[in-house]
């Protein structure tokens, strides 16, 4: 275990961030990027941190999707800012973060949510599928916590949730790819978790089970059917039920509370 206060190990590999310059952009929100914020969970997550008072960065690749999450935060008197990003590109991200705190001069809330799928069995499975879900659902979760930790540390407090999965707790057949992902997810997290800790960072992972979102609509309803009696409260989540999940994560009063999973999943993976 490296020590706590160890920043030549720690941070050897990290590119440094270019100096933030604080002075008058602060403002008095918290502010949170959230990814994969134009739909499904992401937009349920963006809409409950706003609510909750948060200045919500909402990241997808297509703005013009963001731009409905966008409307219905400002309309309901919420503060947000749309700034499209491709995760799977690394400079994208980490210029995403670094933007971010430089506009505002502050980052107090990451929230990793965007994720793709490219099921298929493991027999039929191309490396570009592999690579391509490892890339988008892992790498990228990588490079923005590595960049969101400068400048949390110097707000001395920091949220971070990444949304991860049942399949990655309990495998699934179709898988592999996106389970290896979601359960590094976990070990990553953790040690995030552990290395900030002692900074007023936390880092957790929300395993959402079967939500209703355009990820889940593809089944059809053979597998949705087949699925439900697996799933104890018998009926799929809603996305505003992973946010809950998210706001308790990432608000104030959460500062004891890291290095967890939080399966919301209706019963089924336990
Ligand atoms: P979704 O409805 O398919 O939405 C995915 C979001 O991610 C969209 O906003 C999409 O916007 C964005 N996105 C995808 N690729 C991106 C990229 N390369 N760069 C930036 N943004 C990207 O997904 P969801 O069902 O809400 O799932 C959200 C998260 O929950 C994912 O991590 C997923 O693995 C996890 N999860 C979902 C379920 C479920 O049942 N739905 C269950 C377990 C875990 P653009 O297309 O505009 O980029």
């Amino acid at each position: 275990m490296l020590p706590l206060d160890s920043p030549p190990a720690l941070h050897a590999a990290a590119p440094r961030c270019k100096p933030q310059r604080l002075e008058a952009r602060v403002i008095d929100k918290r502010v949170a990027i959230v990814t994969g914020a134009s739909r499904g969970i992401g937009r349920a997550i963006a809409e409950r941190l706003a609510k909750d008072g948060r200045h919500v960065v909402l990241v997808a690749r297509s703005a013009e999707g963001l731009a409905a999450t966008d409307a219905a935060i400002k309309a309901a008197g919420g503060s947000c800012e749309i700034r499209p990003c491709d995760i799977a590109n690394a400079a994208d991200v980490q210029a995403l973060v670094d933007g971010v705190a430089e506009t505002h001069g502050r980052l107090d809330i990451l929230v990793n949510n965007a994720g793709i799928t490219r099921d298929t069995l493991l027999l039929r499975m191309t490396d570009e599928q592999w690579d391509e879900v490892l890339n988008v659902n892992l790498r990228s979760v990588f490079v923005a916590c590595r960049a969101a930790l400068r400048p949390m540390m110097r707000g001395k407090f920091g949220r971070i949730v990444n949304i991860g999965s049942v399949s990655g707790l309990s495998g699934n057949a179709g898988q592999a790819n996106y389970a290896a992902a979601k359960a590094a997810l976990v070990g990553f997290t953790k040690t995030v978790a552990k290395e900030m800790g002692a900074k007023g960072i936390t880092a957790n992972v929300v395993a959402p089970g079967f939500i209703e979102t355009d990820m889940t609509d593809i089944l059809g309803d053979t597998v949705k059917t087949a699925v439900l009696p697996n799933i104890p409260v018998r009926r799929f989540g809603k996305p505003e039920e992973i946010a809950s999940a998210v706001a308790y994560a990432t608000s104030d009063e959460a500062g004891f509370f890291t290095a967890q999973t939080i399966v919301v999943d209706g019963g089924m993976a336990a």
